[in-house]
C-alpha cells in the first residue's frame, strides 16, 4: 500500500541557512551531551543487565497525538505515554565541516545514537568529513559478550537498521548490487561490502524484518563470491524464516534472519491518503488486504526476539545466567506513510509500534535491570489543525474511535512529492537503570553514552 518514495533531504536548504547565519562554533558541549547530566552510574546507580531501545520512525509529537486521539482518545494514554521518565532530544544532523544541518535522515540520526557521533545526512556509522568507520553500541555489545538483535518493519537493510552493524559513505549502499554510491566500501577495494553483507557478517543474533530482494542480491567479490547473501549467511549459521509459522518454531542456539517481505513490511491499517482541499470524514481500515496474512506483527516479531535473546545469552555460559542483550525494534512506515500523506497507514503504524513497546515493558516489569527506552530519529510532517482551516497542501478529516472528527494536515513539501521531515526535537522516554538520563532536553548523540554507561560496555 505505501507507494515507493525516495527520501528527499533539505541539502540546498540547510547549506543555504549554515551560510547565510554566522553560526557559532559548536560547543563541545553539545558533542559529548548535556554538560551538567553526564550519564555515569554512581549519578544514577545500578547498571543494566539489558537494553531495549525502540526507535518511532518520524515519530514526532504530533504523530504520537494523532494515534493517541483516534485509537485511545484524546483523554487516553498509549503505553508509550506510560514510561515514568520523559524527556526531549534535538535530532540535527552536520555538515562535512560539523556545522549543523537542521533537518536530519534516519541515516545521521541513527549514527547519533549507534555511534555517539553525528554525521552527514545519508550517511551510515561513518564520520562527516573523513568517511571513517566508529564504533557502533550493538558492535561495543558484542564485544562484551552481550546477545544483540534488530527488529524492523523496513528492510534490514534501510538506515535506521543500518546503522547498527554496518558502515558506508551512503545509505543506498544497501545489497551487493547497490553499491554505486560506496566505491570505497566494495569488497573488492577492501572495504567491509554492502548493509546485508556486513549485517550477517557481524553475526547479529537475531535479525528480523522486511528486505528479502537485498538479501538474495549474488554477492559480486570476496569469499561469497556466486552466492546470495542469504546463502551467504546460512553459510555463517543463519536459520533464516520468512513468515510467522517458521518464526514460531524457530530456536534459538543459532543466529535467526527473518525476511518476512521482499521490501518494506506492507503496513497494518489503509485509508484514503490526504488531498489538496482535504477528504470527507473517514474511518480507517483496520486491516490492510495486501499484507499477507503470515506476516508476523511487530509485536510478536519483538516477543520472539527477546525469547531468542534470552535463550542465547543463557545457552552462551551454561545456562546460568548471562551477560544480557541489547535489542532496537523499529517502527519505520511511520514515517514511510508520513512521506506519503496517509494518516490511516502512519496510525496504524504508530498503534503497532506501540504494542511492542507494550511487549518491551512487560518485559521489563519482570526484568527490572532491563533499561527500556522509547524515542525517535526526527520529527515529521504531520499535523493536527483545526476542523474550519484550510491549510494549503495536503489534508484529510478522521473519525475517531470516540467519535470525534480530527483534521491531519500535510504540507512540508508540494503536493504529489515524498512530504519531508522536520527538525523539531522529539520525545525520548525511559524506565529501568539510568532512564534519569533522558530528563531534560539531551542531544540524539548522548543516547549513546546512556546506553553504553548503563550496559558498562568497554
Ligand atoms: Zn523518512
Amino acid at each position: 500500500m505505501s507507494r515507493p518514495h525516495r527520501h528527499r533531504w533539505a541539502w540546498g536548504t540547510a547549506a543555504l541557512l549554515v551560510a547565510a547565519t554566522a553560526v557559532p562554533a559548536m560547543a563541545a558541549a553539545s558533542e559529548t551531551g548535556a554538560a551538567d547530566a553526564p550519564a555515569t552510574l554512581s549519578a544514577h546507580g545500578k547498571k543494566a543487565k539489558n537494553v531495549i531501545l525502540l526507535i518511532g520512525d518520524g515519530m514526532g509529537d504530533s504523530e504520537i497525538t494523532l494515534a493517541r486521539d483516534y485509537t485511545v482518545g484524546a483523554d487516553g494514554r498509549l503505553n508509550m505515554d506510560r514510561f515514568p521518565r520523559t524527556g526531549a532530544y534535538t535530532t540535527y544532523a552536520v555538515d562535512k565541516h560539523g556545522k549543523p544541518d537542521y533537518v536530519t535522515d534516519s541515516a545521521a540520526s541513527g549514527t547519533g545514537w549507534a555511534t555517539g557521533h553525528k554525521t552527514v545526512n545519508g550517511r551510515i556509522s561513518k564520520t562527516p568529513d573523513t568517511d571513517k568507520a566508529v564504533p557502533t553500541i550493538l558492535e561495543l555489545a558484542q564485544r562484551n559478550g552481550l546477545a544483540t538483535g534488530s527488529v524492523t518493519t523496513a528492510e534490514l537493510t534501510d538506515a535506521t537498521p543500518a546503522v547498527l552493524a554496518s558502515h558506508v559513505s551512503d545509505r543506498s549502499c544497501q545489497g551487493p548490487a547497490d553499491m554505486k554510491k560506496c566505491p570505497a566500501d566494495t569488497v573488492g577495494n577492501g572495504g567491509p561490502g554492502s548493509i546485508a553483507e556486513q549485517s550477517v557478517n557481524h553475526k547479529v543474533d537475531v535479525l528480523l524484518g522486511g528486505g528479502r530482494n537485498r538479501f538474495e542480491q549474488t554477492v559480486t567479490e570476496g569469499p561469497y563470491k556466486g552466492r546470495t547473501v542469504t546463502q551467504q549467511a546460512r553459510k555463517l549459521g543463519y536459520q533464516v524464516v520468512t513468515d510467522d509459522q517458521s518464526l514460531r518454531v524457530v530456536k534459538g542456539g543459532k543466529p535467526v534472519l527473518g525476511l518476512f517481505a521482499p521490501e518494506t513490511v506492507p503496513v497494518e491499517w489503509t485509508g484514503k491518503p490526504a488531498a489538496v482541499g482535504g477528504t470527507a470524514p473517514q474511518r480507517c481500515v483496520t486491516g490492510n488486504p495486501d499484507r499477507p496474512a503470515r506476516t508476523p506483527s511487530l509485536e510478536r516479531q519483538t516477543r520472539k526476539a527477546i525469547e531468542l535473546l534470552e535463550a542465547k545469552q543463557r545457552t552462551g555460559h551454561g545456562k546460568k545466567p548471562g551477560k544480557g542483550f541489547f535489542l532496537q525494534v523499529e517502527g519505520a512506515s511511520i514515517d514511510k506513510q508520513d512521506h506519503a500523506a496517509d494518516p490511516c497507514g502512519q496510525i496504524g503504524e504508530t498503534a503497532a509500534f506501540d504494542r511492542a513497546v507494550k511487549v518491551a515493558r512487560d518485559y521489563a516489569a519482570k526484568h527490572p535491570d532491563t533499561l527500556v527506552v522509547t524515542t525517535a530519529d526526527h520529527g515529521h510532517s504531520s499535523q493536527i489543525v483545526p476542523l474550519e482551516a484550510t491549510p494549503p497542501g495536503l489534508s484529510a478529516t478522521l473519525v475517531t474511535d470516540e467519535g470525534g472528527r480530527l483534521k491531519v494536515n500535510y504540507s512540508t513539501n508540494t503536493p504529489g512529492q515524498s512530504q519531508e521531515h522536520t527538525g523539531t526535537q522529539v520525545r525520548i522516554a525511559a524506565q529501568g537503570p539510568l532512564s534519569d538520563c533522558v530528563l531534560g532536553v539531551t542531544n540524539q548523540t548522548d543516547l549513546f553514552t546512556t546506553l553504553r554507561t548503563a550496559l558498562t560496555l568497554r
